[in-house]
């Protein structure tokens, strides 16, 4: 089978290539570095065998030998092995080692470049590494070797008399002597220079200085250093996005908290997934099966939450049977649940809250006055609409249709918590589920809810609601979030 030596990208995940995510998808073992992002292994199938070969803290490196024995050992055995490496295999990351190993021990092997970060770090901190008529090359070094060494094997002095754009990679730790010797070797040294760390991951930061000045903002490693005209390009873009740095924990079931994460992601922030809620079916589903069969009697079918839509569609036998029966959402999520199963909502009211919905449906009582409704939802729920609906006339089946329960948390989930600074609350099961199983203290600085009613839960529970959404949606709550920064 064939060794896969990929370039994995410089950090933002979605800069892996096609066919990286390709063989990655088909791979029995990865082999990886300690800057490989995690959510790339997850690409690889869930029995696929994961080794880190990175600097472990308090462990030694794998030596360079021992991975290409590793390599070609694996290869050997027939196994297909994704070898995944930072920013492109071939770019000062011993990929070439590698491939000669392979090649001498006549194992099959494929180089898939990846974008290396020389280039793409600097285009995330809004720095083109050529620009036309003021720098016409770039040049990408080395910043290992030690240029006190008077021998080292970087000619500093002709990458300093070539002008153009310069890129170090792994300049970091020597980052003042790189600068001296440039400028002995001749160029200016207020030349623009900038230190982008941790380019492309919600983390990164860029030091803006000149080249005299670069090493008195003592960049830290992983750090790609630019030096030239282009270092002074204000073209920033990655960092000013409106929740840049942040880091927001997303308690949503799943599979809705992947969306509302990528939904936070594309706006700078790191999501942190940790569902506190998830469903299941309700003690009694005959219930529910009962009331699909038998639809076509009411004359409203009421939905409060997308899940109670997709749990009633599954047990509904045949979509006409919803002909002469109008049908209600709280809200456009729910709404939108129902648009994909091809119902049109024949009433959404203007406030998302169960209050409203009542309100709406006490509205639209036709001239037989209140009818029969069927309200298929979760297991424990507010009774304000059934009571409210009841009070009014109205003959009201409410039917369990899921269970909301509390997840088992992952140990880890704990540690991640340290670093957040957001917290977003879609419902109060959410609020309660989380302090029950973390405590109010681990909650994060800033407690953002999709509603009053979350926002009363969590109140309740001590903790301090900062973002409460005017829209009770995602969208609002992202909204709010973004309203609450920018502020
Ligand atoms: N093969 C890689 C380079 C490996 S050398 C590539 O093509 O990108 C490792 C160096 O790359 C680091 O010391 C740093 O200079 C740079 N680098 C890698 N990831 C980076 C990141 N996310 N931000 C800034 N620099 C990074």
């Amino acid at each position: 089978m064939t060794v896969y030596l990929v370039g994995a990208g410089p950090g933002d995940p979605a800069l892996l290539t096609l066919r990286g995510a390709e063989v990655l998808a088909g791979a029995d073992v990865v082999v990886y570095d300690r800057l490989s992002v995690a959510s790339l292994l997850d690409l690889a199938p869930a029995h696929a065998e994961r080794i880190s070969v990175g600097k472990q803290p308090g462990g030694p490196r794998t030596s360079q030998e021992d991975i290409n024995a590793l390599l070609v050992a694996r290869g050997r055995a027939g196994q297909q092995v994704v070898r995944l490496k930072g920013g492109d295999p071939f770019v000062f990351a011993r990929g070439g080692e590698e491939a000669a190993a392979l090649a001498a021990a006549g194992i099959a092997f494929e180089v898939v470049p990846g974008i290396t970060s020389a280039v793409a770090v600097p285009a995330y901190a809004g720095i083109p590494v050529t620009m036309r008529y003021s720098s016409t090359s770039f040049t990408v070094v080395t910043g290992h070797e030690d240029p006190a060494k008077g021998e080292a094997s970087v000619n500093w002095e002709a990458v300093a008399a070539l002008g153009g754009t310069v890129v170090v990679l792994m300049g970091a730790a020597r980052c003042r002597a790189i600068c001296e010797r440039i400028i002995a070797g001749g160029m200016a040294p207020d030349t623009p220079a900038a230190a982008v760390q941790w380019g492309t991951r919600p983390n990164q930061r860029t030091l803006r200085a000149t080249l005299a000045t670069l090493a008195d903002l003592d960049p830290q490693p992983p750090a790609t250093i630019v030096i030239g005209e282009v270092a002074a390009a204000d073209l920033a873009w990655f960092e000013n996005r409106p929740l840049f740095g942040r880091c927001i924990v997303v308690t949503r079931a799943q599979p809705q908290a992947t969306a509302l994460a990528a939904k936070l992601r594309q706006r700078g922030a790191e999501a942190i997934e940790m569902p506190a809620i998830a469903f299941e079916p309700p003690e009694d589903l005959d219930r529910l099966v009962q009331a699909a069969a038998q639809v076509g009697r009411y004359d409203w079918v009421v939905f409060t939450s997308p899940t109670g839509v997709a749990r009633f569609f599954e047990q509904l036998r045949d979509a006409r049977s919803l002909g002469g029966v109008q049908v209600a959402a709280i809200g456009p999520g729910t709404a939108a649940a129902l648009a994909e199963r091809s119902v049109v909502a024949d009433l959404v009211p203007e406030q998302y809250v169960a209050e409203a919905l009542l309100e709406a449906l006490s509205q639209g009582i036709g001239p037989d006055g209140p009818g029969r409704a069927l309200i298929p939802r979760a297991e424990t729920a507010r009774d304000v609409l059934p009571d409210g609906l009841a009070a009014a006339g109205w003959e009201v089946d409410v039917v369990p249709a899921y269970r909301t329960v509390a997840p088992v948390p992952d140990p880890d989930a704990a540690a991640l918590l340290d670093n957040a600074e957001v917290i977003t609350f879609t419902s109060s099961s959410t609020v309660t589920n989380f302090v029950d199983t973390f405590g109010a203290d681990a909650v994060p600085a800033v407690v953002a809810t999709i509603g009053p009613i979350t926002s009363a839960t969590a109140r309740n529970l001590g903790l301090e609601v900062a973002v409460e959404a005017s829209e009770h949606t995602i969208d609002g709550l992202i909204a709010a979030l973004e309203a609450f920064f920018a502020s």
